[in-house]
């Protein structure tokens, strides 16, 4: 018998189609090519039928974007999911990335037709909305930021830093071997869980490029404790005329309420700092970005080093950077304010469409911040076995695994998302 697999349709018998031929103009001729072959590829493995190919390749099609990403409604609580790609953007930083995605004028000033300095815009909002900082500089992201401090304020010298803030952030990336990379030498001091001035104090000579201090944003350390604060270290760094670099990681630009262990820029320089560093896609809920700010020379001698051009921020994230300082509200800040009894509200109602449970569940800062802190909340408690169905239904869900239930919090779900939830959540009960 002949193998059906010979018959499997050829590729210029699927592009002659007039319902595969209408989506070059938006694919692309390549993108239709593609999904022909993996299409053909599936029927050849006998992982669908030959007479499965043409309806398959017309959903895959119809389901082509551009971007393979795919859009998730986050239920964990977990308000800087690094999974899920940290800050979501608010609509004024939507916005501002789909003007920028066309020419703009970056590099140009339209009054005069001559050269301007790029992200100029983005800077000043930056520095109004923390007018503590003498200048700003905006880089690709946090570690970029680290880096490029260590290269231009410490060539070739010791960084001195405490044995209680050597972290990890994450996919086995050390903040330690970042900085050691640019040729700088760690200089440890203290321990563990107890460093004081002194430590610094006597480590400090004029082989020191830095005085680094690094917020540990993903752990905390309980118990017989002792860290030198800001304050302390600026007064050593000052009296050694080597400056005092802060990484506060989170990006919070002035103290919140709600996380008040969590350091912020405007404080640190108050205290004394002479650069902060911090990322721009965990508290302060923008893009993916790297934001220094501090004392002129500091942070002039960081955006003149070579490396700063490597690790410059590209136009998108400067559009959307500076529309999120402008903005009064984002995801990130309403999720962490989230009003409980509107959130327990909309949770009920889901819960008496679905007849499930609610359960008190904490939400979470994240990768963000705010390492331990719970954010009280509640949840929709579903069978344990539902979770794979969410997540690979359409749109996708990611609900939070704990203690045998499947947790779906609101908390960071924007309200006008609850229909579509509900659907996704009855469908996946129906199936699993
Ligand atoms: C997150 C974090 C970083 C890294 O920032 P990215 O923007 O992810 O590169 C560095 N330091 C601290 C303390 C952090 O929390």
């Amino acid at each position: 018998m002949e193998d059906p697999r010979r018959c499997i349709p050829r590729t210029d018998a699927l592009l002659e189609l007039p319902e595969v031929r209408q989506w070059e103009e938006s694919l692309g001729r390549r993108r239709v090519r593609d999904l022909i072959r993996a299409t053909q590829e599936a029927a050849r493995r006998a992982e669908i039928a030959v007479e499965e190919v043409e309806p398959r390749l017309l959903e895959a099609l119809r389901t082509s974007r551009g971007s393979t990403l795919r859009p998730v409604i986050n239920a964990t609580g977990v308000i800087i999911h690094t999974n899920l790609g940290r800050a979501p953007l608010g609509q004024a930083a939507v916005e501002a990335v789909v003007q920028a995605a066309g020419y703009v004028d970056l590099e140009m000033d339209l009054t005069t037709g001559s050269r301007s300095s790029r992200g100029e815009a983005a800077r000043a909002a930056l520095r109004h909305r923390c007018p503590e900082a003498e200048e700003v500089l905006i880089v690709n992201n946090g570690a970029a930021a680290l880096m490029l401090a260590a290269a231009a304020l410490a060539p070739a010298t010791e960084i001195i830093i405490s044995r209680g803030e050597l972290i990890e952030i994450g996919a086995g990336f050390r903040l330690t071997e970042l900085m050691a990379s640019t040729g700088a030498v760690l200089r440890e001091v203290g321990t563990t869980n107890r460093t004081h001035r002194e430590d610094y104090a006597s480590a400090i000579g004029p082989q020191t490029g830095i005085l680094m201090k690094v917020h540990p944003s993903n752990y905390r350390i309980e118990g017989f404790t002792a860290e030198a604060t800001t304050e302390e270290l600026s007064e050593v760094a000052a009296a050694h005329q080597v400056p005092l670099v802060v990484d506060i990681g989170s990006g919070l630009l002035a103290p919140e309420p709600l996380l008040p262990a969590e350091p912020d820029a405007a404080s640190m320089l108050q205290a004394g700092a002479d650069v902060v560093i911090a990322s721009g896609d965990k508290l302060l809920g923008g893009p993916q970005a790297g934001i220094v700010l501090g004392r002129s020379e500091a942070v002039r001698r960081m955006a003149r080093h070579p490396m700063a051009r490597a690790v410059r921020a590209d136009k998108l994230t400067l559009a959307a950077l500076e529309a999120t300082l402008q903005a009064g509200q984002n995801p990130v800040q309403s999720s962490l304010h989230a009003d409980l009894h509107s959130v327990r509200q909309r949770t009920e109602h889901l819960a008496a469409e679905l007849d499930v449970t609610v359960v008190s569940h904490d939400g979470r800062v994240g990768g963000g911040g705010g390492a331990g802190v719970p954010l009280p909340g509640c949840a929709l408690a579903l069978p344990e076995a539902v979770a794979p169905a969410l997540r690979l239904g359409e749109p996708a869900v990611l609900p939070r695994l704990a203690e045998g239930a499947c947790l779906v919090d609101l908390r960071c779900v924007p309200v006008d998302r609850d229909a579509e939830l509900l659907r996704a959540l009855r469908h996946a009960l129906g199936s699993a």
